[in-house]
């Protein structure tokens, strides 16, 4: 049955991947701080030569007649390239500290269970290989959206949805909230959540603050709106390279992921799932290890 599945995906997805690789949308435009910032997307040349490959290297053994640049890999290849995982550990949600009327503030989630979690940001890219590509890896994913980029194709998120993904809050329009006082802040998250919440049927519990910037305004106007946690992340993955905050160069158990919805999503999920496995952990759902009290 799933090999009949993905042939009856391949011929549409074959012409999606080309589309998928000339796309791009600035959506994390913006101030930018060094470091601690959420990765920008990047400026795609389309007429450069695009390479896919999550390699860091070409492979010594290219044939001479081949042309220098790689042919784009299709859906199927990508499809073929998702790692498999043991079913994740029931899940033991973690009390997380928050000081009172703040939100917590959280990178990792602290648990010893062999878990990681993928978060995937923003929305800008609405590429049905992304569709394709969570529907075969049937992993749970949080989705942190704006609403300002969603808006455009707001099935497009009820299909990942239904696949599984839990969409939480990434404000209306992507400011650099700490550029605003309290009372733009708590618009930003209250009214995203609130239109979340009417688009999907579920309202927010947690947010990403746009490149991960805070300050305490933004965990009280996200614990006013109902938002229990802010996530940072450990590790990004941008053009299919993962990036690590930790000399370990390794996704350790609870350590939160970082991906977004852009030109290069499929060497990126894979690049995600591969760091994961190659850790020896799960992909769980987040908000399946969230308490807060
Ligand atoms: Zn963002």
């Amino acid at each position: 049955v799933a090999a009949s599945r993905t042939r009856s995906r391949r011929t549409k997805l074959g012409r999606l991947a080309a589309a998928v690789s000339v796309l791009a949308l600035a959506a994390c435009s913006g101030p930018a701080s060094l470091q601690r910032v959420e990765f920008r997307p990047p400026v795609v040349d389309v007429t450069a030569s695009d390479s896919p490959s999550p390699s860091p290297t070409p492979s010594p053994s290219a044939s001479p007649t081949r042309s220098p640049a790689s042919p784009p890999r299709s859906i199927a290849d990508y499809l073929a390239m998702l790692p498999t995982f043991p079913p994740a550990p029931a899940p033991i949600a973690v009390d997380l500290p928050h000081a009172a009327g703040r939100a917590a503030w959280i990178s990792r989630i602290p648990t010893s269970q062999p878990v990681a979690f993928l978060t995937i940001d923003d929305g800008a890219v609405k590429s049905p290989a992304a569709i394709a590509l969570m529907r075969a890896a049937g992993i749970p994913v949080t989705l942190f959206l704006t609403t300002n980029i969603i808006s455009d194709n707001k099935p497009y998120f009820a299909q990942l949805q239904d696949l599984g993904a839990v969409i939480e809050d990434h404000t209306i329009s992507h400011p650099e909230l700490i550029n605003l006082d309290y009372a733009h802040q708590r618009n930003e998250l209250c009214h995203s959540a609130d239109l979340l919440g009417s688009w999907y049927g579920r309202r927010p519990v947690i947010f990403r603050p746009p490149y991960g910037d805070k300050n305490d305004d933004t965990l009280r106007a996200a614990w006013d709106c109902g938002l229990k946690a802010g996530f940072f992340w450990k590790e990004t993955v941008d053009k299919g390279k993962v990036r690590y905050q930790t000399a370990l160069h390794k996704v350790q158990p609870g350590d939160i992921i970082l991906m977004h919805f852009r030109p290069a999503f499929a060497d990126d999920f894979v690049a995600a799932l591969k760091a994961i496995k190659d850790a020896g952990l799960t992909p769980a759902l987040l908000e399946d290890y969230v308490l807060i009290n």
